[in-house]
């Protein structure tokens, strides 16, 4: 087994969040050697795949699920991605402008919207109330055949979409740009870390033992296992919900279009969006059911399974919780079902009709070949299913669990563990360069973005 020399930082893991993090090292710290392992040939091939999520850069302004305190947060995360694309020039590769709104359907959901919009108002001024003579002009679809009155709250001419593995790819091109070493090691499958007597890391792979001063796991699902084989983590468990789309033959809507959450359901609602790799196609989406896998297209490893559910009396408890209220049941059940070639599109054709009431399930297509895993978190001390990111941090490894919007957040979890190997390392970080790129947009690019708004005016 050959043993390489000492890194600053082993990141494990190359979606849009190990690679968010290369970047942020290699750019904002005077960290000097930096590897990157990924078990695959490319970076993002799973969940931060364009086929594997929604593409959308959650800003909290039109999710319904996310509370006031969530959607700040959300906010600030989502600023960070938006900077780069703006200004590292990555608008239309990376990411995409476009518009966007929440719909409420009927009177009821209307109210709550109305509501919605005083107190988001505040936080996001850009936001307007489309009504439907509005929308009838400016996405027909949405009132073609429609019984019930509807109102949307909506915005121009945002980044709405990002293909992340587009971005994931910007961010290694940047490292790599960068004079720092930076190792990447594709095809490389992290099997064992170990904390070394010395205080440092070993990493080993099939094939090689490497060596680290710092480790963080940006394996998605395997983020907790590593932990766990670790000593770490012991009171969490993963709760495994499988999402996937379906596609119309045809582009139906030019904005993303996002429905009112039934405040019930722990899992955001399905909407509507112009696809990235189908030029822009309509894909509906996603479901959410739960599925015995950790990977949605690949082998399934049994015992990384079996130690991920870590069911116990205190994961049944929470299954238990979740299955006692009538809603909870029907919803599992018919997501479930949605699955069924077939018979699945029959049952989403209901809620797909409440965004465009026109369409027929014929019209529709199972998306195959599209949908991710959300690696979603049971804390078992508090018998809670955790909705959105979690952390593990111990003495020089960190292990990042990422649910969405973990790829919107990526380069504020990345910030937030750059500073925190810095002041372990002993390493400086470069706030102010990181502010002028990443926490606010340049002024050439807000001029680029005022040239755009003018010419939609
Ligand atoms: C249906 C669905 C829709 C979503 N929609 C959105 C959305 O619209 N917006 C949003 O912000 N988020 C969304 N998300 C969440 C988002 O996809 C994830 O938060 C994000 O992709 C997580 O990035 P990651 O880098 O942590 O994980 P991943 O992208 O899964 O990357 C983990 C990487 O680690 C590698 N790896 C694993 N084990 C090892 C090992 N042992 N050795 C080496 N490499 C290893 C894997 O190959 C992989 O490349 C969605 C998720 C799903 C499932």
């Amino acid at each position: 087994m050959i043993i390489n020399k000492l890194f600053d930082t082993a990141i494990v893991g190359g979606g849009v969040a190990g690679t968010s993090l290369l970047f942020t090292l290699a750019r904002y710290t005077d960290l000097k050697n930096i590897i990157l392992f990924e078990k695959y040939d490319e970076v993002s091939q799973l969940n931060s795949n364009p086929k594997a999520n929604s593409q959308t850069l959650h800003v909290g302004d039109i999710e319904s699920n996310y509370t006031y305190e969530k959607a700040k947060t959300v906010k600030r995360n989502s600023s960070m991605v938006a900077n780069y694309i703006q200004n590292f020039n990555e608008v239309d590769k990376c990411g995409f402008r476009g518009d966007k709104m929440l719909l409420a359907v009927g009177e009821e959901e209307i109210s709550q919207l109305k509501e919605r919009y005083k107190e988001f108002k505040e936080l996001y001024p850009y936001l307007e109330l489309w009504d439907e003579d509005f929308l009838r002009e400016f996405e027909p679809k949405l009132l073609e055949g429609r019984k019930e009155p509807i109102l949307a709250m909506g915005a121009r001419e945002q980044i709405t979409t990002v293909n992340y593995k587009a971005l994931s790819e910007s961010f290694v091109q940047q490292a790599l740009d960068t004079d720092k070493n930076i190792q990447m090691r594709y095809n490389e499958e992290v099997t064992k870390i170990e904390r070394d007597e010395d205080g440092n890391y070993s990493i080993i792979t099939d094939t090689t033992s490497f060596k680290a001063k710092s480790v963080v796991v940006n394996a998605g699902a395997y983020s907790l296992l590593f932990a766990q084989s670790m000593g770490y983590g012991k009171e969490y468990a993963i709760l495994p919900i499988g999402g996937s789309f379906f596609f119309t033959k045809e582009k139906l809507l030019d904005s993303k279009v996002y429905t009112m959450q039934n405040p019930k359901l722990p899992f955001a609602a399905i909407h509507a969006d112009p696809d990235v790799t189908q030029n822009w196609n309509t894909r509906f989406g996603p479901t959410a059911f739960a599925l015995p896998k950790l990977e949605r297209y690949h082998a399934l490893h049994l015992k990384d399974l079996i130690s991920a559910l870590n069911i116990d009396k205190d994961v049944t408890h929470v299954y238990m919780n979740l299955l006692k209220d009538k809603t909870i049941r029907r919803y599992i059940l018919k997501n479930a079902l949605e699955e069924i070639p077939l018979m699945g599109k029959e049952i989403f054709i209901r809620d797909a009709k409440k965004l465009i009431p026109t369409l027929k399930a014929s019209e529709l297509t199972f998306a195959e070949g599209y949908g991710g895993m959300r690696p979603q978190i049971i804390d078992k001390v508090k018998h809670e299913l955790l909705l959105g990111e979690a952390k593990i941090v111990e003495d020089g490894v960190i292990f990042n669990m990422t649910p969405s919007p973990g790829a919107t957040s990526s380069l504020a979890i990345a910030l937030n563990d750059a500073l925190n190997l810095c002041e372990r390392l002993g390493a400086n970080f470069d706030r102010l360069k990181h502010k002028n790129e990443i926490e606010f947009l340049k002024s050439s690019s807000l001029q680029s973005s005022i040239i755009e708004e003018k010419k939609l005016a």
